[in-house]
């Protein structure tokens, strides 16, 4: 089955592009509606809803005794440093991944008196040592230097070298700041000093692999996060991390990462258009369920086409995300946060709104004691990332919330993709003891 993926991957692949962009989005019909999901039965493993309560962020933490009271306001972390704006194009061109868009997500924090409510936080530059943990030497050399005068006259040729980058005077310190910061905010989530962060950090980082950046990315913020707390602070306890990427690309990155590692379950929900879209790599289907010890902890939910919404997200979610978070158990939840599968963005073709991302990101709450740390990934729709951030914020702060959405309809295919992965999955997920339920 990889060998067909990787294949079928090779066919499409456009390596060298300059943007993000995939295929245009094919039809698909959709389901008629229905009060309920459809079920569908495999061998083994029947699909299962999240158990009652899930979605109860106050009684679920009250029952995992989480840091904060039942009824204290939570304490929200939020870094915002104008410094990451200084990664830019070198002339100034038009890009997708510019400044502005961690710009336009503090104005809404602002505007909407969200930013307020939150704990300010500013952004640290990485150490090389914990970068070192996921990169390689001669990659945290290039970073570090590319700004340098030293590159000066070769900037841009250095940058063609590499899969959709730029660079600029203001590109390495940037990169340093979105690492450290990502480790910063989780570092005091896991400590217990915040109940959950949100870290509005740029270059993204989830594409960027071991010895290349790639797809906008310098460094993976969220990969070298994880690994601090794992090797750098025993102390805090943090033995399990559940990474979701959300955003609308495959987190190539960091799958291949903690590959064999399973401490680290990362489940990446994306657009795959059978291996047509960014970044056109086999290893984004639902075969690669990782190996050695890791194997059965890496969940790719590979979409086959664009135009997917709330409903398909939740189907995810309800279907293969909760059960396998139920059963992992994570002790925090690093959340690579993209929203570029939101409504209206230019580059993912898919039109999750900001309720629908309120809602994703509530039923997550009950996991980990509520410990979830937002990492930002792509958005390209200055107003969607706005909007849907800002409703995240509002959901970690603990506002009501409630979604309003009298139709729920998948695609047809979604659940033909979340059938592959519970067949893909199912030894994974029966080998966990809390998955006796799920498989019985
Ligand atoms: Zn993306």
């Amino acid at each position: 089955q990889r060998q067909h993926a990787q294949a079928q991957a090779r066919t499409h692949k456009t390596r060298g592009s300059t943007n993000l962009r995939g295929n245009q989005p094919v039809q698909s019909s959709r389901l008629p509606h229905r009060d309920a999901p459809p079920q569908f039965s495999t061998p083994l493993c029947p699909p299962v809803s999240p158990p009652p309560g899930r979605g109860d962020r106050r009684r679920r933490m009250a029952a995992a005794g989480a840091a904060t009271p039942v009824g204290a306001a939570p304490r929200v972390g939020l870094l915002y440093d104008d410094r990451m704006c200084a990664h830019a194009t070198p002339d100034g061109e038009k890009h997708p991944e510019n400044p502005e868009r961690l710009r336009a997500i503090r104005r809404k924090l602002d505007a909407e008196g969200v930013a307020s409510r939150c704990v300010d936080m500013k952004a640290k530059e990485a150490k090389e040592k914990y970068i070192a943990s996921v990169h390689t030497p001669n990659h945290i050399k290039l970073i570090r230097d590319i700004s340098s005068k030293e590159y000066d006259y070769r900037r841009n040729k250095t940058a063609r070298k590499f899969n959709s980058i730029y660079f600029n005077e203001g590109s390495s310190e940037s990169a340093f700041l979105a690492a450290g910061s990502v480790i910063e905010v989780a570092e005091k989530v896991a400590a217990g000093e915040l109940s959950s962060a949100i870290a509005l950090v740029r270059p993204p980082g989830h594409h960027a692999e071991h010895n290349e950046p790639m797809g906008f990315c310098l460094f993976n913020n969220v990969a070298i996060a994880a690994n601090y707390l794992l090797n750098e602070r025993p102390d805090l306890g943090i033995n399990k991390i559940l990474i979701v990427d959300w955003d609308v690309h495959h987190g190539n990155g960091t799958q291949k990462m903690f590959y064999s590692d399973p401490r680290v379950l990362f489940f990446s929900v994306h657009r795959f258009d059978y291996g047509s879209f960014y970044p056109c790599e086999g290893d984004a289907s639902h075969c690669f369920i990782g190996e050695g010890a890791g194997e059965g902890y890496n969940i790719n939910v590979p979409w086959e086409h664009g135009k997917c919404s709330d409903a398909d997200y939740v189907a995810a979610w309800d279907h293969v995300l909760l059960p396998i978070a139920e059963a992992f158990d994570p002790d925090i939840i690093l959340l690579s946060a993209g929203f570029d599968a939101a409504m209206g963005d230019p580059l993912g073709g898919c039109c999750i709104t900001p309720d629908g991302y309120a809602l994703l990101l509530t039923k997550l709450l009950g996991f980990a004691k509520g410990r979830i740390v937002m990492a930002l990934e792509g958005g390209y729709n200055l107003k969607s990332i706005a909007n849907s951030l800002c409703a995240c914020t509002k959901v970690l702060l603990g506002d009501n919330f409630t979604y309003n959405s009298p139709r729920m309809q998948p695609f047809e295919s979604t659940w033909r993709v979340i059938q592959m992965v519970m067949v893909c999955n199912v030894l994974f997920l029966c080998n966990f003891s809390l998955a006796i339920n799920i498989c019985n």
